[in-house]
């Protein structure tokens, strides 16, 4: 039963189909009593693109909340979700990989963090760090397989009657007069009542928002193939902030990185950058190397080499003054007011709060609905 079928229910249109689009839209969905279409260029399972940041992610939760009370509660939110999806037994089990996550700083950490927060929280004893660092962390936290994660959203919500269609938005102005419909000529164009904008850094781009507060992150990852390896760490901190982690999946594909490379906009890895991540991880910790090797010497970064199965980079979607998550009313040229959300921004952690997130850009949308058809 194809919720369209249904006169009452109100139109929103979604711009984006990465985690943040995807999410964004089953939740307005799954709510009940919307239809829903998301109007996306990128969607899963498309060739990988540095501009795609969905595809790239590890992906680990490690809030980066800090005492910031929304950007917490979305972490939050998101963590229960996705520690409910990979209970032992669910049918979504196999998405995730619950394990401890180890954070190394090389300098002092601050307190009060988020991250004292999750289960099993507590502070590593000095004789557990490595070496470079000054305090450190430990707690149990769930990773993402992110090809099969996006798709079982994108999945989901085609099969709850979501539409998709293919398309590059030039301007929020064609959404606003024409909805879903002015870019399928099958369809009638219906002015919506909702358009929730989840472009990420398409949102720099994008006509009507042109949001030049949101710049790219360069990332580059290394995936490599190393089943035995189920420890997920990450190194950050000191002067440089050269960050390096460590992220196993399920599937036994292994993430490792990383790269901060603000405003860098080459969309292709670099080959240096790849080898001085496997040095730096081994730095850390010896457990990539095939333990054949370990067992007898001190691997190096040409034993790593072998188990590469792609080199790639994206672009996380940062924005100055973190995540936009806000909404306004605008008038479409028939004079129909529509609710227009922004849910943009989320640089480096858009896996760990795609849900609250979510939830937050359905109050968004509603509280504003509610009032308009109050008046
Ligand atoms: C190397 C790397 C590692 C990462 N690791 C983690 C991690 O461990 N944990 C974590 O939580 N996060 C991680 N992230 C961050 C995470 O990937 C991003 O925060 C998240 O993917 C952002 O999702 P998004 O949906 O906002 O953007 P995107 O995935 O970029 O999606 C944007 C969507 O909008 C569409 N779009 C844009 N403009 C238009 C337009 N004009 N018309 C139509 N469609 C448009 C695009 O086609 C696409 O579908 C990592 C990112 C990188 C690059």
């Amino acid at each position: 039963m194809a919720s369209n079928a249904n006169p009452d229910f109100k139109e929103v249109v979604v711009i984006g189909a990465g985690v943040i689009g995807l999410t964004a839209a089953l939740k307005i969905q799954e709510k009940g009593g919307y239809h829903v279409t998301i109007l996306a260029h990128h969607l899963p399972g498309d060739p990988k693109d540095a501009y795609y940041a969905s595809c790239w992610a590890g992906a680990h939760h490690v809030t980066v909340a800090g005492t910031d009370p929304r950007q917490k509660r979305l972490d939050l939110e998101t963590f229960e979700t996705m520690w409910k999806l990979s209970e032992p037994d669910a049918d979504t089990e196999g998405l995730f990989m619950r394990l401890p996550q180890t954070e190394y700083y090389r300098h002092k950490r601050s307190s009060p963090d988020a991250l004292e927060l999750m289960p099993g929280f507590r502070d590593l004893e000095p004789e557990e760090l490595v070496p470079g660092t000054q305090s450190g962390l430990t707690y149990n936290t769930v990773n993402t397989d992110v090809p099969k994660f996006l798709d079982w959203l994108y999945f989901r919500f085609l099969f709850k009657g979501g539409q998709v269609i293919r398309t590059t938005v030039q301007h929020i102005s064609q959404v606003l007069e024409g909805g879903a419909g002015a870019f399928d000529r099958m369809k009638r164009p219906r002015v919506p009542d909702g358009i929730v904008v989840c472009a990420g850094l398409g949102a720099r781009f994008l006509g009507g928002v042109e949001d030049k507060d949101v710049y790219p992150m360069r990332g580059q990852v290394l995936l490599i193939r190393a089943p035995w390896v189920k420890n997920c760490l990450s190194m950050s901190g000191g002067p440089g902030r050269v960050w390096t982690y460590v992220i196993p999946r399920r599937s036994g594909d292994v993430i490792i990185g990383g790269t901060m490379g603000v405003d860098d906009w080459y969309p292709l890895p670099r080959p240096e950058t790849s080898r001085d991540i496997i040095e730096r991880v081994l730095e850390v910790t010896q457990e990539i190397a095939p333990p054949g090797i370990r067992d007898k010497r001190k691997p190096t970064v040409e034993d790593v080499m072998p188990l590469i199965l792609e080199e790639g980079c994206g672009f996380r979607p940062s924005r100055k003054g973190g995540i936009r998550l806000e909404s306004e009313v605008t008038e479409a040229k028939s004079g129909k007011k529509v609710v227009v959300v922004y849910n943009y921004g989320h640089s480096g952690y858009g896996y760990l709060s795609c849900f609250g997130s979510a939830s937050m850009a359905l109050e968004l949308l509603e509280e504003k609905l509610v009032r308009l058809n109050n008046k």
